[in-house]
């Protein structure tokens, strides 16, 4: 721990600087930059964020103690250098009390503003500026203000009445005036009269006279609002830790508030909504800072052009605009050159686009803060290419510049902003896949589908969905269900569809029966609208509308320079043509994954398929395998042919066979039907694959070693497909992948299998096609004998969704029912299926990587389970060597720019 606790600023020569933002937090560290770099700041000093953790290790009484000589002598720094002094009747300091954090956590955390006064320095000083009005309403601002942060008088309830504004409204009541800029000097001083009664009566504290104490007790407030609610949970949805602390920064105040050539503000060096190269902000005449935010009085606009925009959207002709609403560059042309100017420099200066706050005191303008501005996906990624262009930064640092997760933004359909404002939130569950829905409510996939060819927009609710209900999802707009992880069927299939869906959602009661939902005591019936951001998990009751995204110029610039810098390269999951050529026009460099279970479902295949489970002999089942042969190279071909020229690994048959069998009477009765067999057989068959724990059951390489049939008939289909293409002139690449290998033995066997098939279709067609056998890693006694594997597998496809369950031992259907509790109680950071446990799993992978290698120093690693599309994932697999990662097609352009970024900071 730095044993330097305040660092000054003010004199042009500050002691920090923007490299501390660690110890000064960024608004600190920039206050001290801007001070170096001769931009106005008020005087001032900053405590160190790692005072805030001081605070609650030793107590209030105890850091006040700790701090108390610098901050004594620190406000003597900026007494010198105002030429005024705290708590002076006469010649009176006032100073602003600001939090800042390390990360920029945007109003969440408290500031104060004109502490210093009590009744005798706001006389003093009403007599020095000659300006009563402006001194009595910064004092009762300054009351009310310490009263909610400091001695927290927060309304008790939400239906509470916020105390401070109910006497407000009482004295505008009595003296006839709206506004509150219209009140006279002794209705503010009766106001803050009023608020210190209420302040006693509410607390039973006095409000302290003494500034000093005022200081103490305001300092002590930032650090307690580290901990408040909102900065909490805000931390938690953007994982900044709990351990960074805030620090504080106390500066000399400055009025917006002394009349009209005073002013307030809060500026963008560049559009944060879109990007575009124009300065742009808010200002209010007559007005202190949280005036502009707290939208009582309506703000006007900085730029000229931001003022016309304006009021060509609000409808109001230029004339009206020019009397009634001129922007700061008419009204204040001067300052505006200033300000334009400083705004300027600081983004050269920080090169990077600027959230800036000013103030303009009696016609001299003062910076408050500066902070690199948040922006929308659309406007990180122009603004990181309009940079580059413009010189200021270079391809590397653009490439860093951008989030891979706010890419998804430019990716999926998104709600329109203005409808969203004023739609209602009726549940919240997990962002399964990102994007927007809105349609009607139907139950049944086949519902889905039936309703989509009517032409209705619909979602799908379910309990949960299975692979059956996959042409309802591809016909719905998005998927909601009660239960389920991130790695459940809906949200791999959606997020394989690019199809927006929220899952794991505790609070919906389906009744498939009565074809109802029922959300805390509300029942939403089958047709009825509902919409769905699986962006963020919300679901929200009616029609919110929707827009599709819009892919730009920018965005192919940013995709070129990742492939420039990358070394691990982006495969996509794919299971359909349409999926293959979504993805490959994104950027991905083949299949990493091909579930070939996804294609059983449609049309006639499930029939064939649940033929073939029925047989009860070697014969009667290659009679049904001989039907799905046709289908799968149908199957297989489309796919190979959407990815020609590169590589598509495809998997043998994987799930467990219950999955493909009706589980309810009328699916059921039906299959007896179209199978020309019983009722009882049908059951019969289907209580006999029931297993107690079916993902550790007779399911991936299992099937294929029981059944070889079936390794057979799907090697002869990936191949016969194969052959057909490269008789045409095509580039077929693919690859045959062994799911759920835990012993070498396990691999040995299906090799043969499948070369042995092999054989049979290259006579068959008088040509070969060079193909590859490799595994999946999966099981951790995989990974532990990856040497062993390796020497009989060409390449090793990491199967991060089974492992992660196997090496936890959490089933990943399951783990929603006590992910929260164990997020909440901080047993995990983060849910292991969606970000790859570097330090348990992770290692494992790393072993096996290593271990292969030993053996086959060419083996070919790969990622193909969910975490192949996640930032964090990502870059470890391409830290550890792997050559390349597999995801969904609407993540590869994300995964692309993680392993870009991977690479740069190598
Ligand atoms: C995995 O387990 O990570 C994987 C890709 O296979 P599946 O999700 O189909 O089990
Ligand atoms: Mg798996």
């Amino acid at each position: 721990m730095s044993q330097k606790r305040v660092y000054l600023f003010g004199n042009g020569k500050a002691e920090g600087n923007a490299k501390m933002r660690e110890e000064l937090g960024g608004k600190g560290a920039n206050l001290a930059e801007m001070n170096h770099i001769g931009v106005p700041v008020p005087p001032g000093f900053t405590i160190t964020t790692d005072c805030c953790n001081e605070y609650y290790q030793v107590g209030q009484q105890k850091i006040m103690e700790l701090l108390n000589d610098d901050v004594m002598a620190a406000v003597k720094h900026i007494e010198n250098l105002m030429n005024c002094k705290f708590g002076d009747a006469q010649n009176p300091l006032l100073v602003s009390v600001r939090s800042g954090a390390r990360a920029s956590m945007p109003g969440m955390m408290d500031t104060i503003l004109n502490l210093g006064l009590n009744d005798e320095v706001a006389e003093g000083m009403a007599k020095k500026t000659n300006n009563p009005h402006f001194v009595y309403d910064s004092y009762r601002r300054f009351v009310q203000m310490y009263g909610d942060v400091v001695l927290e008088m927060k309304p008790v309830n939400k239906t509470d009445i916020d105390p401070f504004e109910e006497i407000i409204e009482k004295v505008k009541k009595e003296s006839g005036v709206v506004l509150d800029k219209d009140l006279s000097v002794e209705d503010l001083k009766k106001l803050v009269q009023l608020f210190k009664a209420a302040i006693k009566e509410r607390t039973g504290k006095d409000f302290p006279n003494d500034p000093i104490e005022q200081l103490w007790g305001a300092i002590c407030a930032v650090f307690r609002s580290w901990m408040n609610e909102r900065a909490i949970l805000y931390r938690k949805m953007e994982g900044i830790p709990d351990e960074w602390g805030t620090a504080v920064s106390v500066m000399a105040m400055v009025f917006g508030n002394m009349g009209d050539t005073s002013a307030t503000g809060v500026c963008f060096s560049r559009d944060a909504a879109n990007g575009e190269n124009l300065f742009n902000g808010e200002y209010l005449v007559n007005a202190q800072g949280e005036d502009v935010v707290a939208g009582i009085r309506t703000p006007q606009q900085i730029t000229k052009i931001g003022s016309q925009r304006w009021a060509e959207r609000a409808g109001i002709s230029e004339e009206e605009r020019v009397a009634k609403y001129p922007s700061m560059e008419e009204a204040m042309p001067e300052i505006y050159a200033e300000l334009n100017g400083i705004q300027d420099k600081l983004e050269h200066h920080y090169h990077d686009m600027q959230d800036m706050e000013f103030t303009v005191q009696e016609g001299k303008l003062w910076f408050l803060q500066t902070r690199n501005g948040k922006r929308t996906g659309a406007a990180m990624v122009k603004i990181a290419i309009d940079l580059l262009h413009e010189g200021m930064i270079d391809e590397k640092t653009a490439i860093q510049r951008c989030e891979p997760q706010k890419l998804d933004e430019l990716l999926h359909p998104v709600f329109d902003k203005k409808a969203l404002s004023a739609a209602k939130v009726i549940a919240q569950g997990l962002p399964a896949s990102p994007g927007a829905a809105c349609g009607q409510i139907v139950f049944h996939a086949d519902d889905a589908k039936e309703w989509h060819e009517n032409g209705h927009k619909v979602v799908l609710v379910r309990i949960e969905t299975s692979p059956e209900d996959l042409a309802g999802m591809a016909a719905a707009e998005g998927i909601l269900t009660a239960r389920g992880g991130m790695t459940s069927h809906a949200a791999v299939v959606a997020r394989g569809m690019g199809k927006c869906c929220v899952s794991g959602v505790g609070a919906l009661n389906v009744s498939y029966k009565d074809k109802t939902v029922e959300i805390d005591g509300v029942t939403y019936k089958e047709g009825d609208f509902i919409s769905l951001n699986g962006t963020t998990g919300q679901v929200y009751a009616g029609e919110v509308p929707t827009k599709a995204a819009e892919l730009s110029g920018d965005f192919k610039e940013l995709m070129d320079l990742c492939d420039k810098y990358t070394k691990l390269q982006v495969r996509t999951n794919a299971d359909t043509p349409h999926d293959a050529q979504v993805a490959r026009a994104f950027g991905a460099k083949g299949i990493g994954l091909t579930r070939t279970e996804h294609m059983f479902f449609e049309d006639q295949k499930i029939v064939a398929m649940r033929e073939m489970i029925l047989a009860d002999s070697v014969a009667g089942r290659e009679k049904a395998l001989a039907k799905l042969l046709p289908y799968q190279k149908a199957d297989f071909k489309g796919i190979l042919e959407a990815m020609d020229g590169l590589p598509v690994n495809i998997r043998l048959l994987d799930p467990p066979l219950h999955e493909f069998v009706p589980h309810d009477l009328a699916g059921q009765q039906t299959m007896a039907k179209e199978m020309g067999v019983s009722l009882e057989e049908i059951q019969r068959r289907v209580d006999s694959l029931a297993e107690n724990n079916p993902m550790l059951g007779h399911r991936g390489c299992r099937l294929g070693i029981t059944f070889p049939e079936i390794t057979a008939m799907q090697t002869k289909a990936i191949l016969s497909a194969a052959c057909e293409l490269k008789k045409e002139g095509k580039n077929p690449m693919p690859e045959i992948m062994v799911p759920l290998i835990g012993t070498i033995n396990e691999l040995k066997q299906q090799k043969e299998v499948i070369q042995y098939a092999a054989k049979e279709v290259f006579a068959e067609y008088g040509i070969e096609v060079e193909f590859e056998i490799g595994t999946m890693i999966e099981i951790p006694r995989a990974a532990l004998t990856a040497d062993l594997i390796a020497s009989e597998a060409q390449y090793f496809s990491f199967g991060t969704n089974d492992l992660t369950q196997m090496t936890f031992g959490y089933s990943r259907d399951d783990i929603a029912s006590f992910l929260p509790v164990y997020l909440d109680k901080k047993i995990l950071k983060v849910d292991p299926f969606q970000v790859l446990d570097q330090k348990g799993v992770g290692r494992l992978i790393k072993f096996a990587v290593n271990e292969g290698r030993e053996v086959r120093p060419d083996l070919r690693c790969g990622i193909c389970g969910e975490h192949g599309g996640e930032p964090s994932s990502v870059k470890f697999c391409a830290k550890i060597g792997m050559n390349y990662a597999s995801c969904s097609p609407f993540r590869v352009p994300i995964a692309r720019l993680a392993a870009a970024q991977a690479a740069v900071e190598e």
